[in-house]
């Protein structure tokens, strides 16, 4: 080897960069080990950095051998790449996807180095067949591109990176065949090529980082503003959505809030655990009834709180009721017996100029009436005025 030691130092900044990226992956992992796709991308950026100092050393065992093994390791490294980028969002190709790939680019190096050796072929296979794999998954992750600016970037830059394996490769290679492997990785295209997947590779790595970062961020956020048992808002929660939703008292809205009756009567013949199991139902019930951008709260042991944006009290009332009729139909089973539950509701329109505090006030003031009036009813401002209810067992 007659490199000098700048050379070699030269050459290992790439290597190094990556091997940094793979144990900042590896930390970012060991915070939360239960996202395995941060260790994926942690293996791609080692094997990454491997199958770069296998390329320029010529390791192991010279440069044909070499030549096969590093391809082995760059596909290692961008089949963990695409896998865990897919495995992010729940998706995968599998293991026998995997191993039929890697066996088939290395399967072809070693054709193209020891029976039809062709040094085009070799580059021509890896680089396309890299651009494709990634092409694909970027294609997989085509739903990045409605998510939030994270999402949006790391798609974009996926994309970008599949799509300039095609186009410098080609430019760099044309159709001739290079000869002689030092002259040919001395030429600019070839140096070209090299810059252009360090970019866009450490590129890619810094923006699965940041989504990595994100999505634990928007993760503990998740945990600190919603109710372990019911996966409803809890009170910060909701103070925060009504601080970003309803800032303004001209944003028409109406409001729900509901508490089971008699919970205390369940929890103590039923015991504590079957209260909690009526609670998570209740939860779930809430969440499955209204639409998407309604706000659903836990605000008190068993009490709840509906917002629905853009809603007229009428609307709200069925909606009170749809959630009313279903969950004095549900039938829980506990080891002490058979169990129906009921609950009963407030509803309230916001009016012209009025601040969102005002009606969650009108609404809990229907609960009371609703309450006393027998349970398991709807009070909204009709039912208010004559105290009595339809909306009734
Ligand atoms: P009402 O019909 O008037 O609403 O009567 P209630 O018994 O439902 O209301 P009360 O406020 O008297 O009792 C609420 C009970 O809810 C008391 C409390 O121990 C129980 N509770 C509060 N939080 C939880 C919880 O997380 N799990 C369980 N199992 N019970 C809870
Ligand atoms: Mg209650
Ligand atoms: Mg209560």
């Amino acid at each position: 080897m007659d490199s000098t030691f700048s050379d070699i130092a030269r050459a290992m900044i790439r290597p190094g960069i990556f091997m940094l990226f793979g144990f900042v992956f590896l930390w970012v992992w060991g915070l939360d080990r239960a996202r395995s796709w941060v260790l994926c991308i942690a293996v791609s950026s080692f094997m990454l950095a491997a199958a770069m100092v296998s390329h320029f050393l010529a390791w192991p065992g010279g440069p044909k051998p070499a030549a096969v093994f590093c391809g082995f390791l760059y596909t290692l490294s961008v089949l963990c790449a695409c896998e865990g980028l897919l495995l992010r969002t729940g998706k995968r190709y599998g293991l026998y996807f995997d191993c039929a790939m890697l066996a088939l680019v290395t399967g072809l190096l070693w054709i193209f180095t020891y029976a039809s050796p062709s040094l085009w072929a070799r580059i021509y296979i890896q680089n396309f067949g890299y651009g494709a794999l990634l092409l694909f998954t970027s294609f997989r992750l085509a739903e990045l591109r409605h998510g939030n600016a994270t999402d949006r970037i790391l798609f974009w830059i996926l994309f970008g990176f599949s799509v300039q394996f095609f186009i410098f490769t080609s430019m760099t290679l044309g159709l001739s065949t290079p000869e002689g492997g030092k002259a040919f990785v001395a030429s600019p295209f070839w140096g070209g090529l090299q810059l252009s997947l360090t970019v866009f590779g450490s590129g890619l790595a810094f923006a699965v980082l940041i989504a990595a970062i994100a999505d634990m961020m928007e993760d503990l956020r998740r945990e600190r503003d919603s109710d372990p048992l019911t996966g409803a808002l809890n009170r910060r929660g909701l103070a925060d959505q009504v601080r970003r939703q309803f800032r303004s008292p001209t944003s028409l809205a109406s409001v729900i809030i509901c508490d089971i009756d008699h919970f205390k009567s369940i929890n103590d013949t039923f015991g504590h655990d079957a209260g909690d199991a009526v609670l998570r139902a209740f939860g779930l019930l809430l969440n499955d009834v209204v639409r998407d951008n309604d706000i659903v709260a836990r605000i008190g042991g068993e009490e709840f709180m509906i917002l629905l944006p853009a809603t007229v009290e009428d609307h709200a009332a069925e909606v009170a009721d749809r959630i009313r009729l279903q969950f004095k139909t549900t039938v829980f089973e506990f080891e002490a017996g058979k169990l129906l539950a009921t609950a009963s509701f407030g509803v309230a329109e916001q009016q012209p100029e009025e601040l969102i505090e005002t009606t969650v006030k009108r609404a809990d003031d229907r609960l009371y009436k609703a309450k006393n009036a027998g349970r398991n009813r709807v009070f909204a401002s009709k039912d208010s005025a004559r105290d009595h209810n339809p909306h009734k067992a």
